[in-house]
């Protein structure tokens, strides 16, 4: 019950592990939507790459998602605004839409199946506070010049009385993300990345990484372990983790989707501070996602996933109290986040050779900071150093952190990011 939906229509296939000693011009961590768009663009520069994966690509948090591909992810624009002004919000936000400009380009050119199911975002209000909130993001994206509906009605949009209005936009789509994680390693090894799955790093020394089966030697190295990248020692104040928990339905009957969305399916998230999301796959099937805070912030996995089975069907018998849901896989998912929820990157402090790429909170994020960091390589691109870099000043010090416990400054310090 608690395995992962998308594992089940298709098997990982493991390529093969490094076996012996290799020398690379770049060498790159983690296969996860970082990575993979790291070696993209490394490879397309025509610079010799190797990507090794401790277990497959995709198995991290990237193939686990409910493929939400909008530049919304744990930050929305309007708090960027509030934080940073116009001109570093819509810089911001540019960054985060040429992730989303990726993956659509490599599902198109590349012909990568996996289930590109192009549909607008929907931010709906719970409530009118959260009306109030989805306005000023409504507000905020007119500001800085995207487009934008708002609605304070959601009749013939969304079949639920139960929501107070909603901000639309479009040019957003969702995607089953493990199919374009093992789509992208495929075409990535057709094109000459060298990757080697069920590789792990254990440690890193000067230039070289060290895994069990052979010394990678290689000029740079990018470590794009996202919520892992504390494991190999580096970051453990800045980067922990969220989990979330996702549901995925029977297909549903025709009228039931109707009864959902009467005009047309969209990827919908609601205005709590957990908050609540879904949307329709090519399948017809409901996928569903949500959590609660006193696990959000959890040091572990929740394996045992039956309290948000109920907690994911009762979300949506309040919404639609016509929908009796049935829930064929329930899994949860850890993510890497940072405490002001924006991005991390850059070199390590004592080892010029080593760059960290984590806290993506959100696969266009990822995208887009995995082909930032090839792009320093190529082109010496430096512009967003500043604004992710892991020395920035924090609400929540690292000396406070450590009374307060790391779970305790990310919950409080996440949510300050996202609401005040
Ligand atoms: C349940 C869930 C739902 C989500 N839904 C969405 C969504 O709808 N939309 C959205 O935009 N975002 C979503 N996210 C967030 C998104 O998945 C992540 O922010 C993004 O995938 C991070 O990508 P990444 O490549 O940085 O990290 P990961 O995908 O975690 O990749 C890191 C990789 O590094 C590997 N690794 C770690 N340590 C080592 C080591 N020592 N040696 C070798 N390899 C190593 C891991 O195995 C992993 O594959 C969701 C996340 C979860 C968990």
């Amino acid at each position: 019950m608690s395995k992962v939906y998308w594992y089940s229509q298709k098997d990982s296939q493991s390529g093969e592990s490094l076996s012996n000693d290799i020398k690379t011009k770049v060498a790159i961590i983690g296969g996860g939507m970082a990575g993979l768009s790291c070696a993209q663009k490394l490879n397309e520069a025509g610079i010799q790459v190797v990507l090794i994966e401790r277990d497959f690509c995709g198995s991290g948090a990237s193939g686990k998602t409910s493929g939400f591909i909008t530049p919304d992810s744990e930050i929305e624009l309007s708090s960027l605004l509030d934080s940073y002004g116009a001109k570093k919000a819509k810089r911001i936000w540019e960054f985060v839409l040429s992730g989303v400009g990726i993956i659509r380009k490599n599902i198109i050119s590349r012909g990568i199946s996996c289930d590109y199911q192009v549909q607008d975002s929907l931010f709906i209000a719970n409530n009118s506070r959260g009306f109030k909130h989805v306005k000023e993001e409504h507000e905020a994206r007119k500001q800085l010049g995207y487009s934008s509906t708002l609605h304070d009605s959601l009749i013939g949009i969304i079949g639920s009385t139960k929501y107070a209005g909603a901000v639309r936009y479009p040019e957003t789509f969702g995607i089953n993300s493990y199919l374009y994680c093992l789509g992208m390693r495929d075409k990535l090894r057709e094109s000459g990345v060298t990757i080697y799955e069920k590789t792990a790093a254990l440690q890193i020394d000067a230039n070289i990484i060290f895994t069990p089966g052979g010394k990678i030697t290689a000029d740079h190295i990018i470590v794009c372990a996202d919520r892992f990248i504390p494991d190999l020692g580096a970051l453990k104040k800045e980067i922990y983790h969220v989990q979330t928990f996702l549901g995925i339905s029977q297909p549903l009957e025709p009228d039931q989707i109707k009864e959902i969305f009467p005009a047309e399916p969209m990827m919908v998230w609601d205005t709590d501070l957990v908050y609540n999301y879904f949307r329709l796959t090519g399948d017809n099937r409901l996928l569903i996602g949500g959590g609660d805070v006193l696990y959000t912030y959890a040091q572990n996995i929740t394996e045992n996933t039956a309290r948000f089975e109920k907690r994911l069907k009762n979300y949506i018998e309040k919404k639609y109290p016509n929908i009796k849901l049935e829930l064929e896989y329930v899994w949860p998912g850890m993510l890497g986040v940072s405490k002001d929820l924006l991005p991390i990157m850059g070199p390590d402090k004592s080892n010029n050779a080593v760059y960290y790429v984590g806290a993506a909170s959100g696969l266009p994020w990822a995208a887009a900071m995995g082909s930032y960091a090839a792009d320093r390589i190529i082109n010496g691109r430096s512009e967003f150093d500043l604004d992710f870099s892991p020395d920035r000043h924090f609400i929540i010090g690292s000396r406070i952190q450590s009374l307060l416990s790391t779970p305790l400054t990310y919950a409080v310090s996440n949510g300050i990011a996202k609401y005040f």
